[in-house]
């Protein structure tokens, strides 16, 4: 169903944005594409940010989803430092920041989530920086070294990787979290654990359960965080990583369907069906859970951009895929499989203090719901596949090392 000469306009530059018009492409889509970037850059990948492009280890044309040139190559309208202001679904017109209005047959919005800041006193004080793109994480690096001190707000996978990588570059890095562990929204407590005592023993400082009072400063720049309890944390760097929230305004003010992300459906397809939404802005079904949620990672955005150009393309909608994330930090990965959803157990596979293990989430009749796997990559991939098979499994064989990954179901 490619229609020479209609237009495809992809909202968002990022992950999802970039692999959805190399997927239109890949899928037969023969008329005009255009995709519109905020940020001067093509797209490029986000998880370095935080880790080897803070290290250094990484440089510019490195990060870069696709060389600059795929998109003149393949003939993608690529309009950079360029945002969409508005959405005529009436015209099926985008307006965006320059003047220009761009028609399309298809829309596909991908505009991501962007950090929640602070609401405190002294939060507009130099210094004081968030992490979601290129130049942000360029402002960080700048700050990090030997001698430096960064305060980070959050315990979350931005506030760990970027402890991580602080303590790489020299600095010397506090943790603030105002839950009682770390990852608490994202892992059990036994991973919680396991990696506070990992980074403790590297050097970085925690403070759990805290709340914030301020952000105090001297001549302008921050210097200190202060507690409820009246202490203050001195730092010359604050890295505010307390989560994320979609960015739907462009959606909503055209009065699509949101609920805390563009509500779609396993195509990808919003409210309007001539309007897609992909990624971190979307919050989408997950068919082997029985509901919906919003998905905040790499491999979500990769499925649904391959929803959406499939159904644009009139291709079969591809099977749904287990969702996963991953984080590395130090020597570690941690890679986590499914989402422990109705989870009523949690089974430890290996042992901690061997620094590879693996906690399996079953459900009341065993059925295995996530698996959240450190530097174990047999049980993440293995379980990864028993998720989706919806695959019941005794604890028991669960915990002997002895049972390859493999004949765990039998
Ligand atoms: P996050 O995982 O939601 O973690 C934020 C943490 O900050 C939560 O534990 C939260 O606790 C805590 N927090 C919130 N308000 C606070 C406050 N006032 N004081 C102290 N702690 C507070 O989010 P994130 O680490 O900022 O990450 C942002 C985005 O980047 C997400 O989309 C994340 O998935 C993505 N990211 C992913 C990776 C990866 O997958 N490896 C790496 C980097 C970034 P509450 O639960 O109580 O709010």
């Amino acid at each position: 169903m490619t229609t020479d000469g209609s237009r495809i306009v992809v909202i968002g530059a990022g992950h999802a944005g970039g692999s959805a018009v190399a997927l239109l492409r890949q899928y037969g889509w023969s008329g005009a594409i255009a995709l519109i970037g905020a940020e001067p850059l093509p797209p490029y990948q986000r998880p370095p940010l935080s880790k080897a492009w803070l290290k250094g280890e990484a440089d510019g044309d490195s990060l870069l989803l696709r060389p600059a040139r795929f998109y003149a190559d393949q003939r993608i309208d690529l309009r950079l430092s360029t945002r969409a202001v508005a959405i005529d679904r009436a015209e099926r017109q985008v307006r965006l920041s320059d003047g220009a209005a761009l028609e399309y047959a298809h829309l596909i919005i991908s505009t991501g989530a962007r950090p929640r800041t602070l609401s405190l006193p002294g939060a507009d004080l130099r210094g004081v920086l968030t992490l979601r793109g290129a130049a942000d994480a360029d402002r960080l690096k700048a700050a990090l070294g030997p001698g430096r001190r960064i305060a980070i707000i959050g315990g979350g996978y931005i506030g760990l990787e970027v402890a991580a990588s602080a303590r790489a570059l020299g600095a010397e890095a506090v943790v603030l979290e105002r839950e009682e562990r770390v990852l608490a929204r994202v892992a059990c407590p036994v991973l919680s654990d396991f990696f506070t005592r990992y980074h403790a023993a590297r050097g970085v400082a925690f403070e759990l359960g805290c709340r914030i009072e301020a952000l105090e400063g001297r001549g302008g720049a921050v210097a200190g965080v202060r507690l409820s309890d009246g202490r203050l944390v001195a730092c010359d760097t604050v890295l505010v990583g307390v989560g994320a929230a979609a960015d739907e305004d462009l959606a909503r003010d055209a009065g699509l369907d949101c609920d805390g992300g563009i509500v779609v459906d396993g195509q990808a397809r919003t409210s309007d069906p001539a309007i897609f939404a992909i990624g971190d802005c979307t919050r989408r079904p997950l068919p082997l859970y029985g509901r919906s949620f919003r998905l905040e990672s790499v491999p979500n955005a990769l499925e649904q951009a391959k929803q959406a150009a499939a159904a644009i393309c009139g291709r079969p909608a591809p099977p749904p895929e287990v969702p996963w994330f991953w984080s590395d930090q130090y020597d570690i990965r941690l890679q986590i499989a499914g989402l422990p959803f109705d989870a009523t157990e949690t089974v430890l596979r290996g042992d901690p203090e061997a620094g590879s293990f693996a906690i399996f989430h079953l459900a009341a009749d065993g059925t295995l719901r996530a698996v959240e796997a450190v530097s174990a990559a047999p049980e993440f991939m293995g379980g990864k596949m028993m998720i989706a098979r919806r695959q019941r499994l005794l604890p028991e064989r669960i915990r002997d090392t002895a049972i390859s990954v493999k004949d765990l179901p039998a």
